[in-house]
């Protein structure tokens, strides 16, 4: 039995679902007093998972207020027109609750697990080590599966009985991608018109999504020109901001060629926070050592163009690809392309 407290934190699970739905709360409701406060503390939720996630956690007292503020969040975003902005928004939420799992008590993660997500999941029959669970395997791979580090490859997991031992902070990072799923599969658009009384908030909502919409808006703050990147460099970026994930690979280009463009190393940490795999301490490790910072203190370069072919990065080559063998060279001769453009003097006026 969880108590307020645990559904204020965990709005996700079904208990709190139950409880939601004892309230029996309309969405015409929501406009009128005193519901217009779930409705408020929904918008302020969506603001702070699109623009301050690491403020996402409760804040409203009352508990009437605070777990249905969640569900209602979810029936906005799925009247949200952009898929980016909804992933966004699904990443910032799983991962405050990721967070907040990690520091639970085992007991609690493994109820929520089971109850809420039907996952067959138990204690090891003797704690050893820092094993705190075993996983069935189909879980696992269900929510490993997009996982880059090799430490989620099966074949780098111990497996026995058809269980995979996990550790508390493995088993968080798994529901993670769990709650995640369940978010966004949530937030589908509805093939209906929203309720009119919530037509004035959506169209707010609608105006914080597109505020910070694409990657241009983020790197732009660091003197780096997108418009002059090439495609397979402008996606990487595009797939960070939405909250997706990129694999090794992609990470080493984009980070290579960030620096190399320009960017500070603290540039490039801003940016892959916006990811849903990001992890502060590999990050900043990754980073410095592509920059030189670290290690042998070579700053290494992008890979060239034949090589992300083979990897499936390279993305539609445009004329100037046709003509360079590596996307950092395509950035420098469109920059000087680009520069000229501007340069160039106007054309006097045909009198
Ligand atoms: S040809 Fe090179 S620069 Fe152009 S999209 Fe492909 S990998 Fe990128």
């Amino acid at each position: 039995m969880s108590s307020e407290r645990d559904k204020a934190r965990y709005p996700f699970t079904s208990e709190a679902a139950e409880f939601v739905k004892s309230l029996n709360i309309g969405v015409d409701d929501l406009t009128s007093e005193p519901y217009n406060l779930i409705l408020k503390r929904a918008e302020q939720r969506i603001r702070q998972a699109l623009f301050k996630p690491d403020e996402l956690s409760p804040q409203e007292q009352d508990p009437n207020i605070e777990i249905p503020s969640f569900p209602t969040a979810i029936m906005l975003m799925a009247f949200v027109d952009s898929e980016n902005t909804k992933r966004r928004y699904a990443v910032a939420e799983s991962k405050s609750f990721s967070k907040k799992l990690k520091d639970e008590e085992p007991e609690k993660v493994l109820e929520i697990a089971k109850r809420t997500f039907g996952w067959r999941i138990k204690h090891p029959d003797d704690k050893t080590g820092t094993v705190d669970f075993l996983l069935h395997f189909r879980e696992y791979l269900t929510n490993s599966r997009n996982m880059n580090e090799l430490k989620w490859k099966l074949t780098n997991r111990y497996l026995k009985s058809g269980y995979i031992q996990l550790t508390k902070d493995e088993t968080a990072r798994l529901l993670e991608e769990e709650i995640q799923k369940k978010i966004l599969e949530k937030t589908k658009h509805p093939k209906v018109e929203p309720p009119k009384a919530l037509q004035e908030i959506l169209s707010e909502i609608n105006g914080l999504a597109s505020v910070r919409s694409t990657s241009q808006d983020l790197v732009q703050t660091f003197s780096i020109e997108v418009a002059d990147m090439p495609q397979c460099i402008k996606r990487m970026l595009d797939t960070l901001s939405s909250g997706g994930r990129l694999s090794h690979i992609g990470r080493f280009t984009l980070t290579s060629f960030l620096i190399n463009a320009g960017a500070t190393e603290e540039d490039v940490m801003d940016f892959f926070k916006t990811a849903s795999d990001f992890d502060e301490g590999k990050t900043r490790y990754q980073v410095e050592h592509i920059s030189g910072g670290r290690g042998g203190k070579t700053r290494y370069t992008p890979p060239k163009c034949d090589t992300l072919r083979t990897h499936g990065l390279c993305v539609g080559p445009d004329e100037l690809c046709k003509r360079v063998k590596h996307p950092l060279s395509y950035y420098k001769r469109k920059r000087i392309l680009s520069k000229r453009s501007v340069a160039k003097p106007a054309q006097a006026p045909e009198i």
